[in-house]
């Protein structure tokens, strides 16, 4: 009885939880660790991945998650392929097409900003993804229930650099990582040729980081196993 009304409970919690519940926002530990993430964002125009950082990454060994949109998989389907190549790579799922505000959408509709990436994610590279970055960040109780329904888990940031502004300099990216910076922090910069000063600053930022103490992990280290893939095929057994 008790335990049955503490289910209710936290069952109605969860229903009445605001949006961003869903949303992790840092790894759950006090290690000394943080995952370096970096967004592969494509949406009206052609994006490429940015060399700059992903070849001084793989270079030095530095495992890091790319949170990839389909378009940009199709796209750049032989750096895809490269980046799955390496096994302290992640590559994870950041939509279709990059809608800045999939609450707008309808359920279907955002359902498929998923499973069509996540589909051509694995068929560009082979990898399954589980994970999910919301555009832009902005979601509502109703698409991560949506996502969450597709077996992804939704990661997001507690804070960032804001890579993607011009005036924000290799010296402010540095200076502001290294400031903001705790135990299990999700570090955010962008890997599409729109994070302007962000290959410049990061060897200072591993840098300053590693001097701190810190070690680099991947996000599947400390999250939640995957669940289901997010298969397109799979939609039809659900009751839409
Ligand atoms: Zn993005």
């Amino acid at each position: 009885m008790i335990r049955a009304l503490s289910y209710s409970l936290s069952l109605l919690l969860a229903l009445a939880a605001p949006a961003g519940a869903g949303v992790v926002k840092r790894l759950p530990t006090d290690d000394k660790v943080v995952a370096l993430t970096f967004d592969a964002c494509e949406a009206g125009q052609a994006a490429h991945l940015d060399h700059g950082i992903a070849d001084y990454l793989v270079a030095n060994h530095i495992p890091f998650t790319v949170f990839m949109g389909g378009k940009f998989a199709r796209d750049n389907a032989d750096d895809a392929r490269w980046l799955a190549s390496q096994d302290f790579v992640e590559i994870e799922n950041h939509s279709w097409s990059h809608n800045n505000h999939m609450p707008r959408l309808t359920d279907a509709r955002v359902q498929g900003e998923v499973t069509r990436a996540a589909d051509e994610i694995f068929a560009v590279t082979g990898r399954r993804t589980h994970l999910f970055r919301f555009p832009a960040g902005n979601s509502d109780a109703r698409t991560e229930a949506l996502v969450a329904g597709l077996g992804q888990g939704i990661v997001g940031w507690r804070w960032a650099v804001g890579d993607p502004v011009k005036g924000v300099t290799a010296k402010a990216i540095v200076a502001t990582t290294l400031r903001m910076t705790r135990p299990g922090d999700i570090l955010i910069y962008h890997i599409n040729g729109r994070g302007w000063h962000t290959a410049e600053a990061l060897p200072r930022v591993i840098e300053g980081l590693r001097a701190e103490g810190y070690r680099f992990v991947l996000l599947r280290d400390y999250l939640q196993g995957p669940g289901p893939s997010p298969r397109a095929n799979s939609l039809q057994n659900r009751s839409l």
